[in-house]
């Protein structure tokens, strides 16, 4: 019995030894093994800062993988690639709807996108209506300060962000819809 009481103690020992000897082995290593996890998907979310970073080009980029619907929130819309863009995708039977500020729209392309298959519905709920947003299909949503303009593209420092999350577009779509139901359609001329 004393016997089978030593050896115990005496291999709970070697026990005790050996794993604090690697502990201490790992904590002074310099360069201990690091886990390298594998490869993810890291292009989820991209951004793109103006003047002149390509904000247009990949509002446009995006745009031409639409499928079936966009949505826009849009307070001073003067760019003009951007409004071509969209009405060749509603051309195309894309289903393209866009709200926009009322004060805004007077000094914008409403009245190009309204009179070529863009429904353009105004916003004179707000002081103002100032939401940059492209909602695209069920998995794009675009955002940030950058306006839909020239100005934004060529002189302003804005920012842009481009994420690909069907989540984000539910909650994006949903408040985009609350705003149709208090906005004013624009008659095509
Ligand atoms: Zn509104």
């Amino acid at each position: 019995m004393r016997l089978q009481s030593f050896l115990t103690t005496s291999f709970a020992c070697c026990c005790f030894f050996i794993i604090g000897y690697c502990t201490r082995w790992l904590e002074d290593s310099p360069n201990p093994p690091e886990i390298i996890p594998q490869a993810q998907k890291t292009d989820d979310i991209c951004v793109h800062f103006s003047p002149n970073g390509g904000c247009t080009n990949e509002i446009m980029r995006n745009l031409g993988l639409a499928k079936k619907q966009v949505r826009v929130f849009a307070y001073s819309f003067t760019s003009e690639p951007i409004a071509q863009t969209l009405i060749l995708l509603a051309m195309g039977g894309i289903d393209v709807q866009v709200i926009i500020d009322s004060g805004s729209a007077k000094r914008s392309e409403a009245d190009n996108l309204a009179s070529n298959g863009v429904k353009v519905y105004l916003d004179s709920k707000h002081a103002i209506m100032h939401s940059k947003v492209i909602i695209i299909d069920d998995d794009t949503v675009i955002s940030g300060s950058f306006n839909f303009s020239k100005n934004a593209e060529e002189r302003n420092h804005e920012n842009l962000i481009i994420i690909k999350s069907p989540k984000l577009v539910k909650l994006y779509l949903n408040e985009w819809e609350k705003h149709k139901q208090h906005s004013q359609l624009k008659a095509a001329w």
